[in-house]
C-alpha cells in the first residue's frame, strides 16, 4: 500500500494541551476529512451535528463550539496518525477493517479509552470545581495523542495485549506518540527552547503530559502529594528498567507518590516514556554541536528520532514483549541510519536505563543467526508458514499472524504460538488463560531476513500472567461475558473457565 498523496485544507486546532496553548490553523490531508470528518481511516461521530467543510474544504470552528472539539480531536488523531507514516514511509493498517470511529463527547468522566471490539477511540469531559470549567479530553493534545497510539500499535501489534510489559509498553508507546506528534509543530519546538533554554534535563511543555487533566485531576484526587503537578504524567524522569516482579503493585490511578515505580503498567510505562525523552535529550545534545541553531538542532534531533523509533517498530515481538526489545529495536536502526552516527548516543541511554547490557547493545550491530534468502515475499498464510521451514522452525507450532509493511521497503512476518496457562484467580477459583509466543520476522525489499525476534513464553512469564489476572480478580475488575473492563472469565463446556484479557485500554 501507498499512502496517498495528501491534498492540503485547513483546521483550527490546539496543536498543544488547552491549558497552554491558542488556537492554529494547520494544515492536514483533505482525504482524512472529507466534507464532514469522515474519511477512509476515521470517521468522528457526535450527538450533536458533526463538523462540515467550509466550501473550499477548510474546518475553521472557534473554540467553544462542538464543532471545534470534534475537529480538534479528528486533527490530532489524523496528524499522529501521519506522523507515523511519514516516519516509517508506508501506511499503519488498524487491527480491524474500515474506519476508526471517533467520539469526541463521549460522556461525562475523566478518562478517555481505545477499544479494539468498538473500533473506536472515546473522549470523556466533566464539569473541574478545581479550575471552574469543563475539562474536555478532546481538547487535550496529548489525550488525543496517546489513545490513537494505542490504535496504531494495536493494529501493527494485536498480541500485546497481556504480560506486565506488553501492557506498560502501549501505555509507553502512547505517550511517545505525544512527544513525537508534539514535536511537529513549531510553536511547540520554540515553547520548548523558551522553557528549557536548551537544557533537555529541565522541565518544559514536552515533559508534560496532559497538563490541564492532570491539573484538575490532581487537584480533585484522594492524593494530597500531587496536587502541585502540572500534569498527568511527566516524561523528565530518572526511572532504570527493574523486572516489575521486584516492584509494588498498585491500583489505577496510583495510589503511591509519583516517585514510587510500581508494576502497574501506567506506572511501568514511565520507564519507557523516560527513555524515549532522553533519547530525544541526547540527541538534540549532539545535533546542538553542529547545527546553527538550537531550534535547528531540535528539529533534526526530533527527525533522527522520529525515523529511528518509526523505522524500529518493524522488530517489535508478535506477543511476551519485553522493554528490552523495544531497545534493541532502536538501537540496531540507529546502527544503519548514517553510518551510525548517533548509536552511541542512544546506546549509552539504553545502557544508563539499564534496559540493556553492553553485550546486548554490541549485538545490535549483527544481523540474525539464519541466513535466508526469499525470491518472493510471500502473500498467503500458507506461504509464511514456508518461511518457517526454511528458518526450521515449522514445528513450533506457530501461526501465521501478520503480512505487514516495512519501513524502506521491508517486509514483516509476524508469528504467534498459542499456549495454556493455568491460573489461580483466588476466591473466583481456577481458570486458564491462552497466552501465546511470538516471532517477528524482518526482511529487507531484496528478500534478505534481516531480523528475527523470538519471545518464547518462559516459566517467569507464566508467573508474571498469574499474578495480574490475580490482582485483576482480587481488586473486582473481572467484567461480565457483555461488559466492558480489562479482562472478563468465560465459561467452557470442560469445566474451568477462560480468563481472557479485554482488547480495550483506558487512559
Ligand atoms: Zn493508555
Amino acid at each position: 500500500m501507498v499512502i496517498q498523496k495528501a491534498s492540503p485544507i485547513s483546521i483550527n486546532m490546539l496543536p498543544q494541551d488547552p491549558l497552554i496553548s491558542r488556537p492554529e490553523q494547520v494544515q492536514v490531508d483533505r482525504v482524512q476529512f472529507g466534507d464532514n470528518l469522515s474519511g477512509p481511516r476515521l470517521h468522528t461521530q457526535d450527538s450533536v451535528p458533526v463538523a462540515k467543510a467550509d466550501s473550499d474544504g477548510n474546518y475553521l470552528y472557534e473554540l467553544g463550539t462542538p464543532e471545534f472539539d470534534q475537529v480538534n480531536t479528528h486533527g490530532i488523531v489524523s496528524r499522529a496518525l501521519a506522523t507515523y507514516e511519514r516516519y516509517t514511509g508506508h501506511v499503519m493498517p488498524w487491527s480491524f477493517k474500515g474506519p476508526l470511529q471517533v467520539n469526541p463527547h463521549a460522556g461525562e468522566g475523566k478518562t478517555a479509552y481505545y477499544s479494539r471490539w468498538d473500533q473506536s477511540i472515546n473522549f470523556f469531559q466533566w464539569d473541574s470545581p478545581s479550575l471552574g470549567k469543563t475539562v474536555k479530553t478532546s481538547q487535550a493534545f496529548d489525550v488525543g495523542s496517546h489513545e490513537i497510539g494505542h490504535a496504531i500499535l494495536d493494529g501493527i501489534r494485536p498480541g500485546l495485549l497481556s504480560g506486565t510489559e506488553g501492557k506498560a509498553f502501549h501505555e509507553g508507546f502512547g505517550d511517545s506518540s505525544a512527544i513525537i506528534h508534539a514535536l511537529q509543530y513549531d510553536t511547540n519546538l520554540q515553547q520548548i527552547l523558551t522553557d528549557n533554554g536548551g537544557d533537555f534535563s529541565k522541565p518544559s511543555l514536552i515533559t508534560r503530559l496532559a497538563e490541564e487533566f492532570g491539573t484538575a485531576f490532581n487537584k480533585e484526587d484522594d492524593n494530597p502529594n500531587n496536587d502541585d503537578h502540572p500534569y498527568y504524567r511527566t516524561a523528565l524522569n530518572e526511572f532504570k528498567y527493574k523486572d516489575p516482579k521486584q516492584l509494588p503493585s498498585d491500583s489505577y490511578p496510583p495510589s503511591q507518590p509519583e516517585e514510587v515505580l510500581t508494576s502497574e503498567p501506567h506506572s511501568f510505562s514511565r520507564i519507557w516514556s523516560g527513555t524515549f525523552y532522553s533519547m530525544l535529550g541526547a540527541l538534540y545534545n549532539q545535533c546542538a554541536g553542529s547545527a546553527p541553531s538550537q531550534l535547528e538542532a531540535l528539529r533534526q534531533a526530533r527527525d533522527v528520532l522520529g525515523t529511528v523509533w518509526g523505522q524500529s517498530l518493524d522488530h517489535l515481538p508478535a506477543a511476551n514483549l519485553k522493554f528490552r526489545h523495544v531497545a534493541s529495536g532502536v538501537l540496531r536502526e540507529a546502527a544503519a541510519l548514517e553510518g551510525g552516527k548517533y548509536f552511541d548516543s542512544l546506546a549509552a541511554v539504553m545502557l544508563d536505563r539499564n534496559l540493556l547490557t553492553q553485550e546486548q547493545v554490541d549485538e545490535c550491530h549483527q544481523g540474525p543467526k539464519s541466513e535466508v534468502r526469499l525470491t518472493a515475499f510471500p502473500q498467503t498464510r500458507g506461504g509464511a508458514q514456508d518461511i518457517l521451514a526454511q528458518l526450521g522452525r515449522q514445528d513450533q507450532g506457530w501461526t501465521p499472524e501478520l503480512a505487514l509493511p516495512g519501513a524502506e521497503g521491508r517486509r514483516v512476518y509476524t508469528f504467534r504460538s498459542p499456549q495454556r496457562v493455568e491460573l489461580d484467580l483466588g476466591a473466583r477459583g481456577p481458570a486458564y488463560m491462552q497466552a501465546d509466543a511470538g516471532l517477528t520476522l524482518v526482511f529487507d525489499a531484496q528478500g534478505k531476513l534481516i531480523s528475527e525476534v523470538a519471545t518464547p513464553l518462559s516459566t517467569d512469564d507464566r508467573a508474571d500472567l498469574q499474578r495480574d489476572a490475580r490482582a485483576m480478580a482480587d481488586s473486582g475488575q473481572l467484567v461480565g461475558e457483555d461488559g466492558i473492563g480489562p479482562a472478563r472469565l468465560v465459561s467452557r463446556r470442560e469445566g474451568t473457565p477462560e480468563f481472557q484479557v479485554l482488547p480495550v485500554w483506558k487512559d
